[in-house]
């Protein structure tokens, strides 16, 4: 799970990482009102999206009046802000952050991930801060300096500080950096974070280590033990068709591609997107209904699927263990005859009562294409929606 900006600031505060000073604004009214309490005589308005790339995209402004401030914030609230992350159809800004100024000596990185080689968090930082990241980790990856943080030590003062070292601190400064990784880390693993980027961190001209942006992702399977992050959920900001997906416990990820895939169990429908790929076609869709899989949960799953426009067939690769194939193929012709399925639907049903699955499907009168095995049943799909197009 994703969320803004300014929430992630407000969390890094309370784990002792510096920020500016800042508020969080619905309209521009607000805005103006947050820089007048700042106080000061500059102020940063910044679009809060959950897409990086905002400063290029004309989402951060730098502004030295108040009437500025209300310039610029009627200008980003509402706009469609376009980054090289949000795709070019954009994202429209519905709340900004407007900050006091910083005075910007220098721009550092530092960002941290759970690693799967070393199953550690790594941290990662860098002399190169304000810049995309990705282009400094292609062309100059030695400028990007990285540790293994041991869980039972957590970041010890000597790494944090050889690490602020690194990346160009100079010694003054050095204590407050260390302090800040230390918080960051801190922050990372008690809210079961999956990543944490702050770029730029800055140092200012009187020494301080500030995080003038803060990324923030969550692991959504560790969300039951933090409402309060949950409770910053932006919606707006999220694929509707997973938010509905969510609503019924079906975990679906939507794709680029035109075969929609319904499938039990997550590595048999990566199996089955392999497949789709295999035989040349792309899937529109992830979507995994569970071991439970009810008649009702089968039709939400067709609905959500054929909401999406790009899609020209559909392909059901389901294994009966718990679940048996004479259930799934009730819930098939249920859905089939619910949604008044239009396009060209293969189903590969294995295990459990897959002799009586079948025998319902073919009895049913509907023109459902059976498939023996899933070489075969994405064959069949990818040729259905070949001869339709
Ligand atoms: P992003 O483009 O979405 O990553 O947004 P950032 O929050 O990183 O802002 C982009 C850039 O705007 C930063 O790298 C800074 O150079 C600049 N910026 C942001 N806040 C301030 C500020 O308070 N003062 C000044 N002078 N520049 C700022
Ligand atoms: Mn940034």
């Amino acid at each position: 799970m994703n969320i803004h900006e300014y929430q992630g600031k407000e969390i890094l505060r309370r784990y002792g990482v510096h920020t500016p000073r800042g508020f969080a604004c619905f309209s521009v009214d607000e805005a103006v009102q947050a820089a007048k309490d700042l106080g000061g005589a500059v102020w940063v308005v910044k679009a809060q999206i959950h897409a990086g790339g905002r400063g290029k995209g004309g989402g951060v402004k730098v502004v030295k009046s108040i009437d500025d401030v209300r310039k610029e914030a009627t200008q980003i609230l509402g706009m469609t802000l376009v980054t090289h992350q949000t795709g070019p159809e954009g994202r429209l800004v519905k709340r900004l952050l407007v900050e006091e100024g910083a005075d910007i000596r220098k721009e550092l990185y530092v960002g941290m991930v759970v690693d799967r080689v070393t199953q550690r968090v790594t941290l990662m930082a860098s002399s190169e801060g304000g810049m995309d990241i990705e282009e400094v980790a292609s062309h100059t990856p030695e400028r990007i300096y990285k540790i293994a943080i041991d869980p039972r030590t957590g970041l010890t003062d000597a790494d944090a500080e050889a690490t602020a070292r690194k990346i160009g601190v100079p010694e003054a400064s050095v204590a407050e950096a260390r302090t800040f990784m230390q918080g960051l880390y801190r922050a990372f693993t008690e809210c079961d974070a999956s990543l944490a980027e702050i770029n730029p961190l800055i140092l200012t001209g009187d020494g301080r280590v500030l995080a003038l942006d803060a990324k923030l992702n969550f692991d959504s399977n560790a969300l039951f033990r933090h409402p309060e992050i949950v409770a910053m959920r932006d919606l707006d900001e999220e694929d509707p068709a997973e938010i509905e997906a969510s609503k019924f416990d079906l975990s679906y990820i939507s794709l680029g591609g035109n075969i929609g895939c319904l499938v039990n169990g997550a590595g048999l429908a990566m199996a089955t997107m392999d497949t789709i790929k295999l035989f040349g076609a792309e899937p529109a869709n992830f979507l995994d209904v569970g071991g439970g899989a009810t008649a009702q949960k089968v039709t939400e799953a067709f609905k959500l699927m054929l909401k999406n426009p790009a899609v020209k067939g559909i392909l059901v690769n389901i294994f009966g263990g718990i679940m048996r194939c004479d259930t799934i193929a009730e819930g098939v012709i249920a859905a089939v005859r619910e949604v008044n399925l239009k396009v060209p639907l293969v189903v590969r049903m294995k295990g459990t009562n897959e002799e009586l699955g079948r025998e319902l499907l073919a009895k049913s009168g509907l023109p459902i294409i059976s498939a023996d095995n899933m070489a075969d049943a994405a064959q069949k799909i990818v040729a259905a929606i070949g001869a339709s197009k």
